[in-house]
């Protein structure tokens, strides 16, 4: 329905005389008579697959498509893939290049670039750079700078949380400055608690502290890698919830007050705080909670005035109660999900948001939105299960997919003869499948995963076939510690083919003898 409203093209001048004329009448203020504003080229500042899929929004709706790319990226598809591209960060360090602001500018300015998408990661949560692109004069695809900051500081995060009456973890409405304060958190509430990173992410500078003496050392721990990674080491304390489901809840903004939610994810597959399988929508989910989660996000996006994608994250405990954790003001690696079973193309929707289209007008009503089958992601990764889930490096020698009905790929070095390099992120591919049901679509995703052949490269393939077939996923009744509680996930089965076993076989004949 979006690709419809985004095909008539032709239609743009009449639909910008209508919005003006519509929102004089239902405008709140006269400050949101806004006009419609088409975007012809886009810059992704950003690498890898999100790029990609970036990219491929953008041509579906005839808007011209920019990639940026390190010095340590100048093979990599995400360039090739893009109408024009351009290298930042010249002599920097890999990632570093895709944070260099100035640069990234740069490149918009000289090419006129009419919005910048970040991805996710990079700069995508920092408010510094969507007010450094709106100061060029070009769009930030997401939140306004101010609300990009508000929910970039999970502290503050939490205190609009609870001004909106969205329930929250008991935690400390501050960040703490010594050790002293977590030691009387702890006092109050008991063990186990959790330190975490005010400005983290990516699951980095979390820790558990289960009893009173581990708790100075945790600090200190907690306080450094945070600061390592953020570049600021404040932290807050919460208490551990044992055991819960993560669910988060999709929502869309528009600029002139709309929200609505496109249901939920169950993304309580972690490894070390991090999402390795989502899905969506969660199994077994009382449909009271689902609306508490569900309102409780839409408010608290109304609470700021939320505009474009965003996710609302929420930890669920044993008994059913609920408990906001964060909002990430960007879109998701695990958006796929949501997409596949509400027919909704979240990346769409977020360019046509930044043109200036209500949802409305894009069809995007509350009630229009309906829950269709389910969908799993899973993370395929270069990171090899039997050595600790170390990233590994090289040259795919053999890539063959899994594809077929019910399956999505979203990539960017996945084929045969790509190089892997230990710059970036270790995400391969990732494959979504969807199905009527879970069962369903879990032997799609089974199903795929056994087509796969990867040589040259390790992944955790294997690992995420033991998921896949375990029955405690598969009943649909997973929490966040279900990785760390199930060590026989960890038990791999290489996969062989024929001449490999031949080759092994005669390997031992060798040794033997
Ligand atoms: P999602 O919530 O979309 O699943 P993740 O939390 O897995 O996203 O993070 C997405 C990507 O962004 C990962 O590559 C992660 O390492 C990175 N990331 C997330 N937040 C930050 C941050 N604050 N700083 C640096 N990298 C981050
Ligand atoms: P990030 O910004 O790194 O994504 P989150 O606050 O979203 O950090 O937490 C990531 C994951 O860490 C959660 O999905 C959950 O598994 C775990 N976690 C975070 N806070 C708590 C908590 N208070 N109790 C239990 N687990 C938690
Ligand atoms: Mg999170």
């Amino acid at each position: 329905m979006l690709l419809q409203v985004g095909g008539k093209r032709s239609a743009l001048g009449l639909l910008a005389i209508r919005r003006v004329w519509s929102m004089s009448r239902s405008a709140h203020t006269a400050s949101q008579t806004l006009e419609y504003k088409p975007i012809k080229k886009v810059m992704v500042a950003n690498r890898g697959e999100i790029a990609i899929r970036v990219f491929r929004a953008c041509t579906e709706l005839g808007i011209r498509t920019v990639a940026v790319y390190s010095e340590q990226d100048t093979g990599q598809m995400h360039r090739q893939k893009a109408d024009e591209a351009y290298l930042i960060g010249k002599g920097l360090p890999p990632v570093a290049a895709y944070l260099h602001i100035p640069d990234i500018i740069k490149v918009a300015k000289e090419n006129d670039v009419d919005a910048i998408h970040p991805g996710y990661g990079f700069l995508s949560e920092r408010a510094d750079f969507a007010q450094a692109c709106v100061d060029a004069g070009v769009r930030f695809i997401g939140p306004t700078p101010d609300v990009v900051r508000k929910m970039g500081d999970k502290v503050e995060a939490r205190a609009i949380a609870t001004s909106a009456g969205v329930p929250v973890v008991p935690g400390t409405d501050a960040p703490i400055s010594s050790l002293q304060e977590a030691q009387e958190f702890s006092n109050s509430y008991g063990f186990p608690i959790i330190f975490k990173a005010a400005y983290g992410g990516g699951g980095r500078g979390m820790r558990v502290v289960r009893e009173y003496e581990e708790l100075e050392e945790n600090y200190q721990r907690a306080y450094s890698e945070a600061l390592a990674a953020f570049g600021n080491g404040a932290l807050f304390v919460e208490k551990f919830i044992e055991k819960p489901r993560h669910i988060e809840v999709q929502i869309l903004g528009d600029k002139y007050g709309n929200v609505i939610h496109l249901y939920e994810r169950d993304c309580s597959i972690q490894r070390r705080h991090q999402k390795v399988v989502e899905i969506a929508p969660a199994t077994q989910l009382d449909p009271h909670l689902r609306d508490r989660l569900t309102a409780d996000s839409v408010n608290l996006a109304r609470q700021v005035s939320y505009e474009n994608a965003g996710t609302v994250e929420f930890l669920v405990d044993k008994h059913g109660k609920h408990y906001f954790i964060e909002v990430n003001s960007r879109l998701q690696v695990e958006h796929t999900v949501t997409e596949e079973i509400t027919d909704v193309d979240l990346v769409h929707a977020q360019l046509r948001v930044c043109e200036g289209r209500s949802l409305p007008e894009l069809g995007l009503k509350q009630d229009k939105i309906r829950i269709n089958g389910y969908a799993i992601q899973c993370r395929v990764t270069t990171e090899d299960p039997a050595r600790g889930f170390q990233p590994d490096t090289g040259r795919l020698e053999v890539f063959r997919s899994g594809e077929g009905m019910g399956i999505r790929l979203d990539s960017a070095s996945a084929f045969q003869g790509a190089v892997i390099s230990p710059h970036y992120d270790s995400l391969l591919v990732k494959v979504i499948a969807s199905g009527k049901d879970l069962p369903a679509a879990s032997a799609k995703m089974s199903r795929a995963l056994a087509e796969f052949r990867v040589r040259g490269v390790k992944t955790n393939i294997p690992f995420l076939q033991n998921v896949l077939s375990n029955n405690q996923f598969l009943n649909g009744t997973v929490d966040t510690q279900f990785i760390d509680e199930n060590q026989d996930l960890f038990n791999l089965k290489p996969v062989q083919n024929r001449a490999q076993k031949l080759l092994h076989y005669l390997g031992n004949l060798l040794l033997n003898n």
